[in-house]
């Protein structure tokens, strides 16, 4: 048999990346897998983090490079492969990726989530440039400006009054003419006077040639199409989990429970349905995704990882 890891890590966001830190210097043998040439994950496409403590302003790209940097300087191993497969019961995990195959006695699930997409004209033209999946990353670049939010649901609407604190006016953008919201956001909604409801709506085009210009709805009872003038275009309708590599066809005997949206079940400890097998960053069930819950998930993940080490060889 060749060699086994104490633990493989696999996604090298901010989550991946913190707990591969913190593997390492609980002297673990530790692999840390991410697809990508560069490690980071989704903030490498955030201009500017302005929450993350002592990093205000920081580009995501650049953040990303900090990160790599500490992992490098302690001397992690990583590579860069895809994993396509993998085998999570039973003592020793087995992980295929394109080149290779490689066996651990603990997995940490780390390949975080990707925001839902429109699929709407313009969307990924103007991705950066007015077109943003994060409210409380780019709000701050629309101060005085007008914004419209899509979606219905706790995320849209918390965009929506945190954007309007800022934005001159707010537009939020429904399908139906009913929110998914809870209660009490949908009153602090309704009670924001710079906020506007387009109900029973759904965008068809995203406008500008390189600077988001406005946005043409269409409404779904009447068909008729009308068009807003707009500088930035937030797009709030859930999140899908990246987890095809650990499910479906991917996944050799037992997996790990999944919520209703395939996020991965656990609490903040990172422990999974399986043992041997955790989770942390976006990849897990939870409330707020951000590099800062990331951060601290990476960090307790490996204290769950030891407990577990520790508890089956005694
Ligand atoms: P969500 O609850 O799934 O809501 C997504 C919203 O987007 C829904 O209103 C949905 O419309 C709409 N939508 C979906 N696909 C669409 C499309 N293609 N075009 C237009 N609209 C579309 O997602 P979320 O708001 O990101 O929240 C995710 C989870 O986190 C939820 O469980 C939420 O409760 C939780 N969360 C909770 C809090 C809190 O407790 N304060 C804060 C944030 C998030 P329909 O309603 O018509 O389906």
């Amino acid at each position: 048999m060749g060699k086994i890891y104490d633990v493989i890590i696999i996604g090298a966001g901010p989550a991946g990346m913190t707990a591969a830190i913190y593997a390492k210097r609980a002297e673990l043998e530790t692999l840390l897998i991410e697809k990508n040439f560069m490690g980071g994950g989704q903030i490498l496409n955030t201009y500017e983090i302005d929450n993350f403590p002592g990093f205000k302003g920081y580009n995501g790209f650049d953040l990303g490079q900090k990160f790599s940097e500490h992992v490098d300087e302690l001397g992690v191993e990583r590579i860069s492969e895809e994993v396509r497969s993998v085998e999570l019961a039973g003592e020793i995990k087995t992980i295929w990726t394109e080149e290779a195959e490689y066996q651990t006695k603990t997995v940490v699930l780390a390949t975080g989530a990707s925001p839902k997409k429109l699929g709407a004209p313009g969307e990924e033209k103007l991705s950066g440039t007015g077109v943003s999946y994060c409210a409380t990353c780019d709000g701050a670049f629309f101060k005085n400006k007008i914004t419209v939010v899509i979606g219905g649901g706790d995320v849209a609407v918390e965009d929506a009054i945190f954007l309007a604190r800022g934005c001159e006016k707010v537009y939020l953008v429904h399908r139906r003419n009913e929110l998914r919201a809870t209660k009490s956001l949908q009153t602090a909604l309704f009670q924001t006077p710079n906020i506007e409801c387009v109900w029973d709506s759904v965008a068809v085009e995203i406008l500008g040639d390189t600077q988001v210009s406005g946005i043409r709805l269409k409404n779904v009872k009447t068909e008729a199409e009308s068009e807003l003038k707009v500088d930035g275009v937030f797009v709030a309708v859930g999140n899908e989990p990246n987890n095809a590599w650990f499910t479906g066809e991917a996944l050799k005997g037992d997996g790990v429970e999944l919520d209703k949206g395939g996020f991965v079940i656990a609490g903040e400890d990172g422990v999974t349905s399986l043992p041997g097998v955790f989770v942390a960053g976006d990849l897990r069930s939870k409330r707020l995704r951000q590099v800062a819950t990331a951060v601290g998930d990476g960090a307790n993940v490996i204290t769950s990882v030891t407990d577990y080490l520790t508890e089956s060889a005694s």
